[in-house]
């Protein structure tokens, strides 16, 4: 930039007969036009309002509080609308299993049980950001099944090979029964979203390292992308890259850092308030049994700031 301006100089003292001052101008607001065009604005969230219809898009439940719980509690405190959609239920974890079972004998069962036991805390920690028990959606899908589910062709049946099974189990689905394959998870996502009627809808980024989580984030994309426009979709991450968010404990009062693995996105910071942090923290405390195991990484999503990102 000094050799740019120490070059800009020596051309406008030139005798143009053209003032000093308006040639140095021009040329430094060029300059500035090139520098915003090499750093695109970052993604802001539209404005949140009584007209807003917000979807999140959780691939397990938990994701919610952790990327998104600030924004669900600023829609409802503006009068608008928000609403929740879990891909899984969390039935994978046999690490819950051992800690909270002691044992794995039986898993497939106890997995399911697991299942329930975590949609009911989604239930109340969501409830906690405000939202309402008929905007809790559940899909159903197998938790640690949903990469494998969508990169098969859409009709190819997928079976759980920790619950054993190959179809929504759960009736606290909509689409309980559904069949596990990648045709009938877009069917179902686009129904919610025609539910929903969203104008805001965040999902997971694709550069997730969770393959759940990118899988979930190119499913939701193209079924949105199909629904045509109208809609502001969002990315946000949690699974950012080795160590992140950094330190891995609480840490209120202090804003989120970029993930490593967004690489050089442009990153829209969302301000929590004091208040809506409070209310994120009490959240995540809402699911004991991922307290259990991950409450360190849980912990460090408490802060003062959510990010996003454009869709890819
Ligand atoms: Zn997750």
């Amino acid at each position: 930039m000094r050799i740019l301006l120490r070059y800009a100089t020596a051309v406008v003292l030139r005798p143009h007969g053209r003032p000093l001052a308006s040639l140095l101008s021009a040329v430094l607001a060029s300059l500035a036009a090139v520098a915003a065009r090499a750093a695109p604005a970052p993604p802001q969230l539209p404005p949140l309002d009584a007209g807003t219809a917000l979807l999140v898009l959780a691939p397990h439940p938990d994701d919610e509080t952790l990327c998104c719980a600030g924004v669900i509690q600023r829609v409802l405190r503006a009068g608008g609308r928000a609403s929740v959609v879990w891909l899984t239920s969390g039935d994978a974890s046999l690490l819950d299993l051992l800690l909270i079972e002691r044992s794995v004998f039986g898993s497939a069962a106890k997995l399911r049980a697991l299942g329930v036991r975590r949609m009911r805390e989604a239930r109340a920690a969501t409830a906690l950001l405000g939202v309402a028990s008929s905007a809790q959606l559940f899909l159903g899908y197998p938790d640690r099944g949903l990469a494998r589910l969508t990169a098969a062709p859409g009709d190819q049946p997928y079976a759980s090979p920790f619950t054993g099974v190959a179809a929504v189990p759960y009736s606290e689905s909509p689409f309980a029964g559904h069949p596990y394959t990648a045709a009938s998870l877009e069917r179902d996502f686009a129904a919610i979203l025609a539910r929903v009627q969203p104008t805001l809808v965040l999902v997971p980024s694709p550069r997730d390292a969770h393959p759940d989580h990118a899988a979930a984030g190119l499913m939701a994309l193209r079924v949105l992308a199909r629904r045509g426009g109208g809609v502001a979709v969002r990315c946000w991450i949690v699974h950012g890259g080795a160590g992140w968010p950094s330190p891995r404990e609480l840490s209120a009062g202090v804003p989120l850092t970029r993930a490593p693995l967004l690489g050089d996105l442009p990153v829209a910071a969302f301000a929590l308030t004091p208040a809506e942090e409070d209310a994120k923290l009490a959240a995540l405390r809402a699911y004991p049994t991922q307290m259990l195991t991950l409450a360190p990484f849980l912990l460090s999503f408490v802060r003062t700031t959510e990010l996003f990102t454009a869709p890819p």
